[in-house]
């Protein structure tokens, strides 16, 4: 399906649960309790249906996200049912790692392909202060998804001042590892301490520092995931660095391809803005056409571009939406 500005929806990122085993400085408010409620959460099988509709209306990729998804008891029950949709092109899932060493070979059984690890320093003790967590379990986890064949890409917020000395090693990492490291740039989407300007370290600003320090040459054709990531190649190490910048890029939303749906049943048709379409209606009619209508429309009412450099205040922190 195409929405008004000619661009081809078909991957909707489907947030399974709005909490997290870790508390990561960009996303959680300090102190956080607004959870919802585990009977907002849709069910497993809630999931599936609107997935299952979604793949009616022409959606091929499906990522699993929250939160932190791998809490979720039932979760291999819900990428199984999406695994098994007709027409399915890619099931991904984004985790912070914490519980993926126990789980990489269940997650290939259900038909989970690729997994998006987020790892903001290679320093222990930076880890745990931005995260909470402990980073020798996430190093495991990533290895045991290599182990299974499971495509991992890295993700990395950028935050001045906090992990710049990461950066390095972490590209050294995805060399050693094969799996594209992609920097992410900080997003006003919680309402946390560290969203400030002097934090905010623009993807531009980087790509021009690496390169200085060892050159860069862009991989126009490569696109590894279905995201905005743009691509260069670091020629010393051979590590495929991604480029997310959704606050600097002039372009950023022309090639969107995605929906979201959050935990409690709300579709998005932008992360950047507050619009969303509630689900539980058409879901408690059981009608598969009332949940494909909502998703028709979502695409109909997806707008050309984000908030963000708008001075874009969030309304639910991006736990709630699902990243
Ligand atoms: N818990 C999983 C994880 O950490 O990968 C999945 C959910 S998390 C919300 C998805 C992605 O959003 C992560 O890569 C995280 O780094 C990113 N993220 C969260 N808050 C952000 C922010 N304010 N700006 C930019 N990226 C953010
Ligand atoms: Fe949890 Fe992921 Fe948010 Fe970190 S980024 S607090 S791991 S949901």
């Amino acid at each position: 399906m195409t929405d008004p500005f000619g661009r081809t929806i078909d991957y909707l990122r489907i947030s399974v649960t709005d909490r997290c085993n870790e508390r990561c400085l960009y996303c959680m408010p300090e102190g956080y309790k607004g959870w919802a409620q585990k009977a907002d959460h849709l069910s497993a099988e809630q999931l599936v249906a609107i997935a299952a509709a979604a793949a009616r209306l022409g959606f091929r990729k499906f990522r699993l996200t929250g939160g932190e998804p791998l809490i979720r008891a039932d979760f291999l029950d819900i990428a199984r049912g999406i695994g098994a949709l007709p027409g399915l092109h890619s099931l991904g899932v984004s985790t912070n790692g914490l519980k993926l060493a126990p789980l990489a070979a269940d997650l290939a059984r259900a038909g989970v392909r690729s997994v998006n690890v987020s790892l903001d320093a290679l320093d222990p003790a930076r880890y745990r202060r931005i995260t909470g967590g402990d980073l020798a379990q996430v190093l495991a986890g990533i290895r045991a998804a290599q182990a299974e064949n499971l495509f991992v890409k890295l993700n990395c917020v950028l935050m001045r001042g906090v992990n710049e000395e990461d950066y390095r090693p972490l590209i050294h990492l995805s060399a050693e590892l094969g799996a594209p490291l992609r920097f992410i740039e900080l997003m006003p989407l919680s309402s946390t301490d560290l969203l400030t300007e002097k934090n905010f370290l623009s993807v531009v600003e980087l790509r021009r520092r690496l390169d200085a320090e060892s050159p860069l040459e862009p991989l126009s054709d490569y696109r590894p995931g279905h995201g905005p990531a743009r691509y260069w190649r670091d020629r010393a190490t051979g590590a495929h660095l991604g480029f997310i910048g959704a606050l600097t890029t002039s372009d950023f939303c022309a090639s969107c391809n995605k929906l979201r749906l959050t935990a409690d049943g709300k579709l998005r048709p932008c992360l950047g803005r507050h619009g969303e379409l509630d689900l539980k209606a058409a879901l408690a009619s059981g009608s598969p056409e009332a949940l494909e209508s909502l998703l028709a429309r979502a695409i109909a009412e997806k707008p050309e571009n984000h908030e963000f450099t708008d001075n874009y205040q969030p309304a639910r922190p991006m736990t709630a939406i699902g990243g």
